[in-house]
């Protein structure tokens, strides 16, 4: 006899690399009963602009859409990077900050030129990950996770994505190793998904996520 059938759970992004993370974060906690597709397995739906002053807004606004178009539980990411020295910007506007949308290497760019004579003791900043999960029964949760780093002044390596090469984590330790010193590029995908933005939000989701599997 089969068991129960899966929940599906739509994780909303139309960035390919975070949606990469995302469903590799949600995978790798073994949540049982949960299916996780992606949005290029479901029919196109209108997706509301993302113009909300804060990312729970944003990442609420996907979920919503997410659930309401296809009926499956949703989970959307809104993040970014909030620099000290730009009293928190580009925030929000992480994605689209050289003016074209999802353009890392400009958006990396820009940054870079705008901190140029920002001294070393000021070039803190941090990610923020906002994470909404909405569920078919009309659930709604949005968490945040933040990742505290410096912004370095050249880019360096090939992981990741967007402002990883230019971010240092202050986490001087984790498990099995050290990140002193390394880019966020720099970090092997496990070493990222063990204390970035995005896993530290998620954390706050699993219980509801393995009630979803049980259907509670
Ligand atoms: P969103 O798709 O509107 O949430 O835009 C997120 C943007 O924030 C990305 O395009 C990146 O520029 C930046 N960002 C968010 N999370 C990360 C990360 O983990 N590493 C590097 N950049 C990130």
């Amino acid at each position: 006899m089969s068991g129960p059938a899966a929940t599906t759970l739509l994780v909303a992004s139309r960035n390919a690399k975070k949606l990469t993370e995302l469903r590799r974060l949600v995978v790798s906690e073994g949540i049982e009963g949960v299916t996780v597709i992606g949005l290029d397995e479901v029919p196109a739906f209108p997706e509301t602009p993302e113009t909300g002053a804060t990312f729970e807004d944003n990442a609420l606004v996907k979920a919503v859409d997410g659930c309401a178009a296809t009926g499956f539980a949703c989970l959307a990411d809104d993040s970014g990077l909030e620099v000290d020295a730009l009293r928190g910007m580009p925030g929000v506007l992480s994605a689209r900050w050289s003016g074209r949308h999802g353009d890392d290497e400009a958006n990396l760019r820009l940054l870079l030129g705008q901190m140029s004579d920002v001294p070393d003791e000021r070039r803190g900043a941090a990610f923020v990950s906002a994470c909404a999960l909405v569920t078919p029964s009309g659930g709604q949760h949005v968490v945040r996770g933040e990742w505290r780093g410096r912004i370095v002044r050249e880019p360096l390596g090939e992981n990741g994505f967007g402002y990883d090469p230019i971010f240092v984590p202050d986490d001087d330790d984790m498990s099995g190793g050290s990140v002193a010193g390394r880019t966020a590029a720099q970090l092997a995908p496990a070493e990222k998904d063990a204390i970035s933005h995005r896993s530290r939000a998620l954390e706050q989701l699993l219980a509801v996520l393995r009630d979803l599997g049980t259907g509670s």
